[in-house]
């Protein structure tokens, strides 16, 4: 019997494979392979899923969160606030800007528990980012309410948050930025690297748009010091394919999150729970147990790999010890990354690779 696999990008590539070849072919052959139509076309078609006047493709998620911090103006000295369970990227984008990171602990829902960001804002504050993680919005209403009392910036991560939305509006569109990775195994993922960032700002996105591009608006004429960051055209013609089928993609995903919720039934394993106000889009199913490392081994034992997002919190990295951080100082973030484990779960999983997983489960 073969092993059943967290992931399984391969499926949804197979699903639609006529119209990747077709699409990847028609740039291969178009011998343009830089900021053309298909970028200028997935930009348009990306800005009005998520609801927004502009997007700009770029390199990767993590470049999406340094160019907006840093066209948000943020720098060394200035604070911004993210949750203390964040993916490492998160936290990157923000202390390559020479900006100091100020943790907030996760709540049940495993985002940012908002109501411990007012105590966290000091004079130096100017932003809040609110990552979405696993699929599923913050509570934006308390994040935005805060963040207007206080003046601050607020900037999206919606790397794992591809088309779901809180109260109705697609993640990306409540914040001054909404940043977007492409990595392959991210809801509309990529065969490569991608980004972007979406906005309402039109003097945000030109900013951006010119800084991608080693600071030049016109060829040879550099206005800024800028970057290399483009979204590539073959990415931006295979993105414009799998979001064409996002929505699909993502129902697929919702039903085998609730048959997940529905039949795991094992009083040491808690199952995610969803925001009032929140969708999700089911980038990851994490559950959380207390032994948890013991399950995980149990699940290997039986054929079932499982993923860790992630072992360990930001504050706890080699990478940040500048930071003077210590065990204990962030006691959620700290138990979450004991506890989360995240469940098989990819398009196309079979309905028998799924009973597996649960009697596994409720097994153990
Ligand atoms: C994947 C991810 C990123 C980074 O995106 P890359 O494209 O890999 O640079 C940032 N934040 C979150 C929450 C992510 O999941």
């Amino acid at each position: 019997m073969s092993r059943i696999k967290a992931n399984r990008i391969d499926l949804t590539y197979e699903r639609y494979s006529d119209e990747f070849d077709e699409k990847a072919l028609s740039v291969l052959r178009s011998g343009w392979f830089i900021l053309g139509n298909e970028l200028k076309a997935f930009e348009s078609e990306w800005a009005s899923y998520i609801g927004t006047k502009h997007c700009v493709g770029l390199a990767s998620g993590l470049d999406a969160l340094w160019i907006a911090f840093r066209t948000l103006g943020i720098t060394a000295g200035d604070e911004v606030i993210v949750c203390s369970n964040a993916y490492i990227a998160c936290v990157m984008g923000i202390t390559m800007n020479g900006a100091t990171p100020v943790f907030v602990e996760p709540d049940e829902y495993d985002n940012i528990d908002a109501s411990g960001i007012e105590a966290k804002i000091t004079d130096r504050t100017k932003a809040i980012l609110a990552v979405h993680l696993y699929g599923q919005c913050c509570d934006m209403d308390s994040i935005m309410r805060t963040a207007k009392a206080h003046g601050l910036k607020v900037v999206e991560d919606c790397a794992q948050s591809h088309g779901n939305h809180w109260k109705g509006k697609r993640a990306g569109t409540f914040g001054d930025i909404g940043c977007f990775s492409f990595y392959p195994t991210k809801g509309c993922g990529a065969f490569g690297d991608g980004g972007a960032v979406v906005t309402d700002d039109s003097a945000l996105a030109e900013k951006i748009r010119v800084f991608r591009n080693y600071g030049s608006e016109k060829r040879y004429h550099n206005t800024v010091v800028g970057a290399n960051s483009r979204l590539d055209e073959i990415q931006a013609g295979l993105l414009r394919v799998k979001l064409g089928h996002l929505d699909e993609l993502n129902a697929e995903r919702v039903r085998i999150a609730e048959r997940y919720t529905k039949e795991i039934d094992n009083p040491c394993i808690k199952v995610p729970k969803v925001r009032p106000g929140a969708d999700s889009s089911w980038h990851q199913y994490v559950i959380h147990c207390d032994r948890r490392d013991e399950l995980m081994d149990y699940l290997d034992g039986q054929g079932i790999d499982t993923i860790i997002h992630y072992p360990i919190p930001p504050h706890l990295q080699e990478a940040y010890n500048y930071l003077g951080y210590k065990k204990g100082d962030f006691p959620i973030a700290e138990k979450y990354a004991d506890e989360v484990l995240s469940l098989p779960m990819y398009n196309g999983m079979t309905d028998d690779d799924q009973t597996i997983v649960i009697e596994a489960l409720n097994r153990f």
